[in-house]
């Protein structure tokens, strides 16, 4: 049977506080945060041993009275409650550190920009999107370890990825140099996933995007992310939504643009037209009298808002073509009405010319 109180270095008749003061010295010397080597490891799950049962009162007086045969802890147990250096210094209450490296962790959430373009952002669509990202290994389910092999804390860092050491007058915290920060050991790791667990692998996506959808809008795909850690779930997929120009149509919120050419008797006389976009078709009234430029709304026939019933308006834009060629008939016609609009010119001129000559006066 061990010596506890020759361990810690303490007489049998020691009190509380001294035996807590002799672990806490011992402890800061062996800590595996502070001191790496081997030695000091075995000697440190000592200490740990000796005080979890000079600490307790009941367990001491078994203890004492030779009744406490071997000492039923579980090294797991008191690995997970060690906690850091800090507990030794500052007497607990960070809890069981190491196990929070065990315990699930959420994959990370990813981002895709997915470019689609106006007709499809109108209508919505159904698109597949390759993504490559993390997913748990399929061959040892995520945890790392090949079959029959076993899953350890690391005894460098007691699980919990980082060490702890003093340098001048601060400690520094830095990742374990013998887990790399997986705070765990695999004897014998997977050799698909190389004990990560995870492995990078190309995915299809199906991403069904709302009509309506518009540039920036985000499209939330649960469960799409990457694999979490130590079985803990995936994170999601985010999709961003962009838009490709259009040479003839153009958005502004739920409205929808369309450029039309007209000629000039359809801009003086008005004129009736159909419009055909992304399936649609819709009648405009051209008035007469339309300038170049003027815009016409058309109300209920733009996009859809997501997830929605009311629509944005469709607006047309009427641009006057000059003919760049004019012959025969349509000549004769043109100067005819050049000769018209000469005199309605002139007779603006004159009533122009009143006004200048009143003002002038
Ligand atoms: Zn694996
Ligand atoms: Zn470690």
């Amino acid at each position: 049977m061990k010596d506890y109180y020759n361990i810690l270095g303490v007489d049998r008749d020691a009190s509380f506080d001294e035996i807590k003061k002799a672990y806490r010295k011992l402890a800061l010397k062996y800590h595996p945060d502070r001191n790496p080597s081997p030695e000091a490891e075995e000697k440190f799950k000592e200490i740990a041993e000796a005080y979890a049962v000079l600490s307790d009162p009941e367990k001491r007086q078994r203890y004492d009275s030779g009744g406490l045969n071997g000492v039923d802890i579980d090294f797991e147990d008191l690995f997970g409650g060690f906690g850091s250096i800090f507990d030794v210094f500052f007497g607990g209450g960070r809890g069981r550190t190491s196990s929070d490296r065990y315990s699930p962790k959420r994959g990370n959430d990813l981002q895709y920009t997915l470019e689609i373009d106006l007709e499809e952002s109108f209508k919505g669509t159904l698109r597949e999107i390759d993504i490559e990202k993390y997913n748990t290994c399929e061959y040892c389910e995520g945890k790392g370890a090949a079959k029959g092999s076993q899953v350890t804390p690391c005894p460098d860092c007691g699980g919990r990825g980082s060490v702890v050491y003093q340098q001048g007058f601060f400690t520094m915290k830095t990742t374990c140099p013998r887990c790399k920060g997986e705070g765990t050991i695999i004897s014998n790791p997977c050799k698909f996933c190389g004990g990560r667990g995870r492995v990078l692998k190309r995915k299809t996506v199906k991403v069904k995007i709302p009509a309506g959808v518009d540039r920036g809008d985000t499209l939330r795909i649960p469960g799409e992310g990457e694999a979490g850690l130590n079985g803990g779930q995936y994170g999601d997929l985010y999709i961003v939504i962009d838009i490709k120009e259009d040479r003839v149509f153009s958005r502004k919120g739920q409205d929808l643009f369309i450029e039309i050419p007209i000629t000039f008797s359809q801009a003086a006389l008005g004129d009736k037209v159909k419009i055909r976009y992304f399936g649609e078709e819709v009648d405009v009234d051209i008035p007469a009298g339309i300038q170049s430029g003027d815009l016409i709304e058309v109300k209920g026939r733009g996009f859809p808002e997501v997830g929605g019933n009311r629509r944005g308006s469709l607006f047309v834009k009427t641009v006057v073509k000059t003919p760049k060629k004019v012959s025969g008939e349509m000549k004769r016609l043109f100067e005819q009405l050049a000769i018209l609009e000469k005199k309605e010119q002139v007779s603006l001129w004159d009533k122009l010319k009143n006004v200048f000559v009143k003002k002038s006066v």
